[in-house]
């Protein structure tokens, strides 16, 4: 008899799990192993959200494994140590896991390997970093042909059947799984392989499936616009070939011109995450510093009191506080709100894009090293593809544009429920009147605006220019 161990990273599913497949063909008996890493469980840059979000996994994939027969093994400690203990444990000769290609995994996978069988299989992207290169064979800087030579690969094919059925050795002691402590979460991500699915169907499925509407919806606040895929994706509860998959079927089915364009520009989404996995695969540096050189020299002003304002949504600018509140109550934020919130700190406040970083990670449910690195810095015009370092989002036109009413404010900030729309992007222009009124009085209700909008704008473009110079 041979026995496996099917070690899990970011990648919690039974269904299209290539290490599973190939542990499952050649050996007889499956450990599912889960380690609890100290070292990403005490980082600075994991919080409770996330945390919880992956207990709840954990339990779901164990009640998903009791089902083929099998169940999870949890435990925690240094990878190397748990599974040199398990490989004595159980006679393992194998062990499978799925390939991460972020730098602290990396460094881990490698240390594991210079002792123990371990076999990389399949990956979080449906192309690996290795197969999206310029001709040359150097990797892409820029989205736009990254995205083009994405798309030219064969198509990577249906995705794979989950195994039927499963052994695991009786004698392999676990952890109790813990509960997930934080209980604030959305109720749209629900735990588990089929939540993501339902995710997935209800948006890609039908004619009037929102993935035929992506382009006008995705940056309007207050809709349901976007997949909401981002934690099952993160955590690979979906498989990334599932969700292309998916989209391709939206593509190949869509009614309307319309509807195929929508649905392509989804697809080009689901590509930037690979793009941001490739850069950070190849340019581990930008997880420290800034991606271009020129721009690591900017003299940040780091006020600790207007961190402070922006952590907590009180920066006066209505629609800032509403996406850090999103956050903080959800540990999820609209995409068009991550780009608003990155750009004022990084440009309004002239905080260290890597401030903010952090506290993204400390939060998000989704927060991922490669998207969250590649987003902070593509908003900060420090990064690969930058968003030149002189566009400066405008708090004001941006709430205007993109939550006209401002229902996603006041969903967010009860404070300025009542304020009509014609002040709610801009509550201090109210006369008293209106404040006593519409019972939000500015600087005791809802602060001041922190900065001058004009006034920070114009030192964000003299700073970011003269760092430029400088180099
Ligand atoms: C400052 C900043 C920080 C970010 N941090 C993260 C993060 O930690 N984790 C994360 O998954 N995404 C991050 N993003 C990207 C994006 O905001 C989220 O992926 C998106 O909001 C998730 O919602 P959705 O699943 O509904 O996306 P959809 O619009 O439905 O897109 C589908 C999928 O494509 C991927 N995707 C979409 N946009 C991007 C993008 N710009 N970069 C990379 N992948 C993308 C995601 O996996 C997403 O689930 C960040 C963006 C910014 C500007």
């Amino acid at each position: 008899m041979t026995t496996a161990i099917w070690w899990l990273r970011r990648d919690l599913r039974l269904a299209d799990n290539q290490a599973l497949l190939q542990a499952a063909e050649r050996a007889d008996k499956i450990i599912p192993l889960f380690i609890l890493d100290p070292a990403l469980l005490n980082s600075k840059y994991v919080g409770p959200k996330r945390i919880s979000f992956l207990f709840a996994n954990l339990r779901e994939l164990d009640l998903n494994l009791r089902s083929k027969g099998s169940r999870l093994i949890l435990r925690q400690g240094d990878p190397l140590q748990i599974l040199n203990e398990i490989v004595t444990e159980s006679g393992a000769q194998a062990i499978y896991a799925e390939t991460d290609y972020s730098p602290y995994a990396r460094k881990r996978d490698e240390r594991i390997s210079r002792s123990l069988p371990i076999h990389l299989v399949g990956s979080p992207c449906v192309f690996p970093p290795e197969f999206v290169l310029k001709p040359d064979g150097t990797p892409y800087k820029t989205f736009t042909p990254f995205c083009k030579t994405w798309k030219s690969l064969p198509d990577p094919g249906k995705p794979l059947p989950a195994p039927s059925q499963l052994v695991t050795p009786e004698s392999i002691a676990s952890l109790e799984i813990p509960i997930p402590a934080y209980n604030e979460m959305p109720m749209v991500f629900q735990p588990g392989e089929a939540a993501a699915h339902l995710h997935l169907e209800r948006f890609t499925i039908g004619f009037e499936a929102p993935i035929g509407h992506y382009d006008e919806d995705r940056n309007i606040l207050a809709l349901e616009g976007t997949s909401g895929l981002s934690p099952y994706l993160r955590f690979g509860i979906l498989s990334a070939r599932q969700a292309v998959h998916g989209c391709r079927l939206a593509i190949s089915n869509a009614g309307t011109v319309d509807a195929r364009n929508s649905a392509e520009t989804w697809l080009n989404e689901l590509i930037w995450r690979e793009f941001f996995i490739s850069i950070l695969y190849y340019f581990p540096h930008a997880r420290q510093e800034s991606f271009q050189e020129k721009m690591r020299y900017i003299p940040w002003h780091n006020d600790p009191l207007t961190f402070d304002a922006w952590k907590h949504g009180k920066t006066g600018f209505p629609v800032v506080d509403a996406g850090m509140r999103q956050l903080i109550k959800t540990g999820w934020m609209h995409n068009r709100a991550r780009m608003i919130t990155a750009s004022f700190l990084t440009k309004h406040l002239l905080i260290d894009w890597r401030w903010g970083e952090m506290f993204f990670m400390q939060h998000l449910i989704d927060g991922d090293p490669a998207s969250n690195n590649g987003g902070w810095q593509w908003t900060a015009g420090t990064g690969v593809d930058a968003a030149p370092y002189f566009r400066v989002f405008n708090p004001i036109t941006q709430g205007e544009k993109f939550d006209s009413d401002g229902v996603y404010i006041r969903r967010w900030v009860p404070e300025l429920k009542e304020v009509p729309t014609e002040y709610i992007h801009q509550p201090w222009s109210m006369p008293e009147w209106a404040q006593d009124k519409y019972n939000c009085r500015i600087g005791r209700d809802y602060p001041f605006p922190i900065v001058d909008h004009a006034t920070a704008r114009q030192l964000a473009l003299d700073t970011f220019s003269m760092a430029q110079k400088a180099k």
